[in-house]
């Protein structure tokens, strides 16, 4: 199923090159017709619905003598087709009309199947990101709070995870392991990975109690771990610094999560501008083509220096609509743009799924090589192709 969309969108674009627009060369070509293969999907389902509608009207049987009441009767039936019609043409155009909003490789819709696709899953005000290697790995962090468990079970079941090889909690507050006693308790979990702090609360109690119940060791990762989830996926464990000082949030777990020929992913929890520190300081390779912004796009996270050595060609923002803190802050938001680094947020564009191309190859103007000026080498053609991908959004609009 997914094999034959892909091919017919790849195969429709044919190696078109700089796919994601404000990036000029350093992002990856991908398909650029899925917004509008989501708009034809929508605009059939609409059009399907207003015959239905039009056929199941029952019309009164011809009278010679009309009462008012069935005359009021037909003007309502008249009055509700025509909104009907007025709301489908109108929602058709909208549906087709809609530009794919800034970079050229954004489609709308779901990712469904077990592909190789890293899945920003919108929990509101949280963070929970789904990693699947495409070959039955698949790595969860974080879950949202309590109340959204349910939208990150949906989304494993939706991408058929029987097997979670590493659930990582990135650090004890309620908006990242609220749900993942919920998760604990469903799936089957390879290995189960949190800082070494704890917090006296709920949730967390929770979450140490789901763990203890099915007989799971907790693991504190060390600057430095690695794990190999799948033959094309990676994780490398940044941070955070060993020792456990300072804040909560600087005690998040920070990954970076690897494609082989593909697109990585840096993703940092709630990290403050210390743990950035920490994270330069460390040496460790931080160059990325998705951050995940630190800290739902509060000041206290994402410093200039950090994003230079990012180097990020797109920035997800997880955070709900209007959210009592203000998140993302319009400094972290400026400074983005100020970088040419292409935002999608969850509050605006709900799940987002950045999904690879099911085998590595494409364009090479773009690899991940030769998107920053100090690694000089140049790709040859052909050469260490980059792995294709594309990003798909729940609703909404890209925020450039
Ligand atoms: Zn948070």
């Amino acid at each position: 199923m997914d094999n034959k969309r892909d091919g017919k969108r790849t195969g429709a674009t044919g190696g078109t090159g700089g796919g994601t627009g404000t990036s000029g060369g350093r992002g990856f070509n991908s398909g650029g017709t899925s917004g509008s293969r989501g708009g034809g999907t929508g605009s059939g389902g609409r059009g399907s619905g207003v015959r239905g509608y039009a056929t199941g009207v029952k019309l009164p049987p011809p009278r010679i003598r009309r009462t008012r009441r069935d005359n009021a009767r037909v003007l309502m039936l008249l009055i509700a087709a025509l909104a009907a019609i007025i709301y489908a043409f109108f929602y058709i155009r909208a549906e087709t009309n809609r530009p794919p909003a800034g970079a050229a490789n954004v489609g709308y819709g779901a990712v469904e199947g077990n592909r190789a696709a890293v899945c920003f899953i919108d929990v509101g005000q949280g963070d929970s990101i789904l990693i699947t290697g495409g070959d039955g790995g698949a790595v969860l962090i974080d879950a949202g709070e309590e109340a959204y468990a349910d939208a990150v079970l949906r989304q494993l079941d939706a991408r058929g995870v029987t097997k979670i090889d590493a659930l990582i909690g990135t650090h004890p507050h309620s908006d990242h392991i609220g749900g993942l006693a919920s998760v604990i308790d469903s799936y089957e979990i390879g290995a189960l990975y949190m800082p070494r702090v704890t917090n006296n609360t709920k949730q967390f109690e929770k979450t140490i109690t789901a763990a203890a119940e099915k007989g799971l060791r907790i693991t504190a990762p060390s600057p430095g771990d690695e794990l190999v989830v799948s033959d094309g996926l990676k994780l490398m464990f940044l941070g955070p610094r060993p020792g456990g000082e300072g804040s909560i949030n600087d005690n998040s777990i920070i990954i970076k999560a690897v494609f082989s020929e593909g697109p990585s992913f840096l993703i940092t929890g709630d990290a403050e501008r210390d743990a950035e520190r920490f994270l330069l300081d460390s040496g460790a390779d931080l160059r990325a083509d998705v951050l995940k912004v630190g800290h739902h796009g509060s000041a206290t996270s994402t410093g200039a220096d950090f994003l230079s050595a990012v180097n990020p060609v797109y920035a997800i923002i997880q955070c709900g609509g209007d959210n009592p803190y203000g998140h993302p802050d319009a400094s972290v938001l400026e400074l983005l743009a100020e970088r040419g680094v292409s935002v999608l947020r969850t509050d605006i564009s709900g799940t987002v799924t950045f999904a690879l191309a099911e085998s590595p190859g494409g364009n090479a103007a773009g690899s991940a090589a030769g998107r920053n000026a100090e690694s000089a080498a140049e790709p040859s053609p052909g050469a260490n192709a980059p792995r294709e991908y594309s990003i798909y959004v729940e609703r909404g609009e890209q925020n450039e």
